[in-house]
């Protein structure tokens, strides 16, 4: 997601008290220092304007969340959901998530969420997908064993790359849909986010899947 650079964003996120940056990061003391409180934790990378985030933190008040942002003039839209109506359970992070194991420590992490990544096309960005082998050995570092890692895409390329990859890695494919909009049972429980309600109102089938680190 490319925004406008906004002036005095990067500023405007070090003063806020529901963002870290990529200076200020809790590796180890998040539930114990941040959230004050042993409850999981998930984290969404990639949170984009943080339709996602905000709602899923809402609506379950006893588990801890961290959306992971790169782009301060991005994250902003979610700080600003946060300045108007904060909910305890979620702080934000802006970091380039290549830097992930800076951030937790082994076992630190209960859930992963991963939606309409950048789908990084030319083969020789192949490292860059949010899914890909480099990346699954990140996640493995800061999960906790049998944790998920949830990830939605229009992006069909992406998409069947990542089921491979993480067949790949030897972690569990639990569910993979090429449709989630005609699985009643799934959507009962979907937060939509920006990109997904712009890409369903274009037609595009939306595929996710959820995998476990086992
Ligand atoms: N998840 C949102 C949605 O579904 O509406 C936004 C999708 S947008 C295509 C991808 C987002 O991931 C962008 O905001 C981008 O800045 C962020 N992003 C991409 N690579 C990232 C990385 N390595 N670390 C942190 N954020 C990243």
């Amino acid at each position: 997601m490319r925004l406008r650079n906004i002036p005095g964003a990067r500023e405007q996120l070090e003063e806020s008290i529901h963002v870290y940056t990529e200076d200020e990061l809790m590796k180890g003391r998040w539930k114990s220092e941040v959230f004050e409180r042993q409850a999981p934790l998930h984290i969404e990378i990639g949170s984009g304007k943080g339709r996602f985030i905000t709602t899923l933190a809402a609506n379950n008040p006893d588990i801890n969340y961290l959306g992971i942002e790169k782009y301060s003039s991005v994250l902003l839209k979610i700080m600003r959901k946060q300045d108007e109506n904060a909910v305890d359970n979620l702080k934000l992070i802006r970091m380039d998530a290549t830097d992930i194991n800076e951030a937790f420590e082994k076992d630190e992490v209960d859930k992963i969420y991963l939606n309409f990544s950048d789908p990084w096309p030319k083969d020789r960005h192949a490292k860059r997908r949010l899914t890909s082998d480099r990346f699954l050995a990140r996640y493995e570092k800061i999960l906790k064993k049998g944790s998920q890692l949830e990830f939605k895409t229009d992006n069909r390329d992406l998409f069947d790359f990542s089921v491979e990859s993480i067949k790949e890695a030897g972690w569990r494919l639990d569910y993979v849909t090429y449709d989630l909009y005609s699985d009643e049972e799934m959507l009962k429980d979907n937060i939509p986010t920006e990109y997904e309600l712009r890409f369903t109102k274009q037609g595009n089938k939306i595929n996710k899947l959820i995998a476990t680190y086992v």
